[in-house]
């Protein structure tokens, strides 16, 4: 059996746990057997070595070291006595402080040695800690929790570290032995690997820092391989599909771009200039656009399209939301219609839905911009020769196989808003050619950001407001999602859409969230375009996209429930025009290390490159690139995704092995096929 097998074993059926603990892990989510395994530790605390205080004080970390309790004191604090233990190592004297533990004159006794894990500091001319962790040490008996490294996961309300490293360890102990490895031997010697099963067991519980080294290294460098072998995989594959269609005019493009009310940027004309040159070629391009928010990502799409078109061939858009849809398509349609082409807009709400699918179908319609609704099966080509997704994260990749089907080997381009860095694009758009643009649209000044606390600096924030919309600016709030329902955030929204007319009294206030019905959307979304509505109050369906140049302030109440890059998309709504934007983020709970952190980062980046960084190293890349809807192998240890060398190692050996056996037929390279690639989204390796 291979580690990816056991993502079909459901806990329930291990018998290993009570309802409770199935529910504690289930809140966890954690579901099958495999998501036990690889829900590794964030941290480890090192209590292998015995250090000393000293050592502690001197590198600045927690050590493990063996004390003698020496004395017993206490000190006074917000006028209560708290105990203070006076201990000694070889070398040195500290004092543990215990706020509120008053049971340790009990169980710390003057004269007996402990085990102690703390991180001393020197403060009032004194070596002190005030969290730190004892057993008794009893000689020749091993501790129960010392003398090894020790896992930490993070958890949620209703259990412990330590409950869950119990967990952790039943599924362990019945499962570890069964796991094969899906690395063949000869790359496991080759590169002095460990065995799968042993850095799975290392991994959570480590017998020194030595071996869970080994064990991160081994993990981490098979994630690194079985993303490229998928890459290498796909990539030969799709070199293989010729298209049927072929470019000879380029007669409207030019003069679209001629007649456009701006000058493309360099940027935006290099991305497109490779665009074309893969849709000219006989080989389907797979390609992906990257550009921050507002860069100026739709237009270079449409130039495309417009390319598309007057080869007579028909080109689609798919938006991952209606309101984008219809703003791209009010946007484009006219541009389309002076040219003499047929753009339409499809949606779950589109009335005339029949009549544009028998038009798709006919070859009448030659844009279509669309959101999910271009999937449904109804849904037919006359000769689909490209397609474009825009804000690629939010479509899965089956989503885009069915697409791509819908043609005979179509051109397709990917967008996306966040950038990342070369080495991760490589692994996880490995099999995308990629064009960036990396440069604004000119006369646009960077966004100031600012912090608000809402029970402090609200009415602060609502007069800066006031004073931007008098002259004659447009504002946007938005709430976050309070929870997986549409009905609750549309009340919401609501509610306070009801408060802010109220505030705002000598102005128009409008409203927009995800259950309203369509046309009424786009009225909305026309009103405030044409600067009919000054306050636009939203959930977050505006988050991608929306464009509306006289908007130059977004308020985002609730700003702690979103991610950064969630922030740095809902700020890229302003700062569209000439004049100067603000973005206002505002907090109303308990500021969290975690919570500063990211209010920190958008206050002093405007760069998605930057945000882009620092999300990473927050979140991890599985979730910010969205690997999961990517198709590809999960990817869960992180640290290693900038080792340029390791990197290109993992790449070589693939490359190797596709080229040596491209069907991995050889009996050598089951375990490949078996272990890595079984598990995949079907057809993945074979569409684009
Ligand atoms: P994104 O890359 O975030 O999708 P958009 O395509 O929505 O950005 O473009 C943002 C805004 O910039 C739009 O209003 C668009 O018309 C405008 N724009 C795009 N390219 C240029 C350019 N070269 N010069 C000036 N404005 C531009
Ligand atoms: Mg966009």
């Amino acid at each position: 059996m291979y580690l990816n097998d056991l993502k079909e074993i459901n806990l329930k059926e291990t018998n290993l746990f009570t309802p409770r603990q199935l529910h504690i892990l289930d809140k966890l989510g954690l579901l099958t057997v495999y998501d036990v395994l690889t829900y590794f530790p964030y941290r480890y605390e090192d209590r292998s070595t015995v250090e000393s205080i000293e050592s502690s004080i001197l590198n600045k970390k927690p050590v493990c070291t063996i004390v003698r309790v020496v004395e017993h004191q206490s000190i006074f604090f917000k006028n209560k006595k708290h105990p203070k233990i006076i201990v000694e190592d070889s070398k040195m004297r500290a004092s543990l402080v215990g706020f509120n533990r008053e049971f340790l004159f009990k169980t710390m006794k003057i004269g007996k040695r402990y085990w102690l894990y703390a991180e001393f500091i020197l403060k009032f001319d004194e070596i002190q800690t005030s969290t730190f962790d004892f057993e008794e040490y009893i000689e020749n008996t091993p501790p129960k929790n010392f003398g090894k490294v020790f896992p930490i996961y993070s958890i949620t309300e209703g259990t412990t570290v330590k409950e869950l490293r119990n967990l952790v360890e039943k599924v362990i102990n019945k499962y570890i032995n069964e796991i094969a490895d899906e690395l063949p031997n000869y790359m496991i010697n080759g590169h002095k690997l460990i065995s799968k099963n042993q850095a799975l067991r290392s991994i959570h519980f480590p017998e020194n820092i030595i071996s869970l080294r080994k064990a991160r290294f081994r993990i981490g460098f098979e994630e690194l391989f079985a993303i490229q072998l998928v890459v290498m995989l796909k990539r030969k594959n799709l070199s293989l599909n010729v298209k049927n269609f072929n470019y000879t005019k380029e007669e409207l493009i030019k003069q679209t771009i001629k007649n456009l009310q701006f000058k493309l940027t360099n940027a935006q004309e290099k991305a497109l200039f490779e665009i074309i040159k893969d849709m000219k070629n006989k080989k389907p391009m797979h390609r992906l656009l990257q550009g921050d928010v507002g860069s100026g990502k739709t237009i270079v799409a449409f130039l495309a399209m417009i390319f598309a078109s007057e080869n007579g061939y028909q080109s689609a858009l798919l938006v991952p939301t209606e309101v984008l849809a219809f703003q791209h398509y009010n946007n484009l349609f006219k541009i389309a219609e002076n040219l003499g082409l047929k753009m339409a807009v499809l949606t779950k709400s589109s009335e005339n839905k029949e009549d544009i699918i028998l038009k798709l179908k006919r070859g009448e319609i030659n844009l279509i911009v669309g959101t999910h609704a271009l999937l449904q099966e109804e849904v037919n080509f006359h000769n689909l020769a490209l397609i474009v997704f825009d804000e690629q994260h939010r479509f899965g990749v089956e989503q885009r196989i069915i697409m791509a089907k819908k043609g005979n080997n179509p051109d397709i381009l990917v967008m996306t808003a966040t950038p990342i860095p070369r080495t991760l694009s490589l692994t996880v758009y490995g099999d995308l050619d990629i064009s960036i643009i990396d440069e604004m649209p000119s006369g646009r000044k960077p966004v100031i950001t600012k912090w608000f606390r809402k029970e402090v600096d609200y009415e602060k924030l609502i007069r800066f407001v006031t004073q931007e919309l008098r002259k004659g600016r447009q504002a946007y709030f938005i709430y976050p999602l309070i929870e997986e329902s549409e009905k609750l955030n549309a009340e919401d929204a609501i509610k306070n859409y009801n408060k802010l007319k109220r505030l705002f009294s000598e102005f128009k206030v409008g409203l927009l969230h995800g259950k309203m019905p369509s046309e009424e959307k786009m009225r909305i979304m026309q009103d405030f375009k044409l600067n009919k509505i000054n306050i636009l109050v939203s959930t977050t369906v505006i988050e991608v996209g929306i464009d509306v140049k006289n908007a130059t302030i977004i308020v985002i109440e609730g700003a702690e429930r979103f991610g950064l890059s969630q922030l740095h998309q809902l700020r890229g709504r302003v700062g569209r025009g000439e004049e100067q934007s603000y973005c206002a983020l505002v907090t109303s709970c308990e500021e969290t290390e975690d919570i500063i952190r990211r209010m920190e980062v958008i206050c002093n980046y405007n760069d998605g490159f930057k945000i882009a960084e620092e999300d990473l190293k927050i979140r991890g890349p599985g979730e910010i690139l969205g690997i999961k809807q990517s198709g590809m192998p999960e990817l869960k240890i992180s640290e290693f995704l900038h080792d340029e060398k390791l990197l290109k190692v993992a790449r070589e050996d693939a490359i190797n092995i596709i080229e040596y056996d491209p069907e991995l037929g050889l009996e050598k390279h089951k375990c490949l096929k078996d272990g890595i690639l079984k598990h995949l989204p079907i057809d993945y390796l074979y569409s684009g």
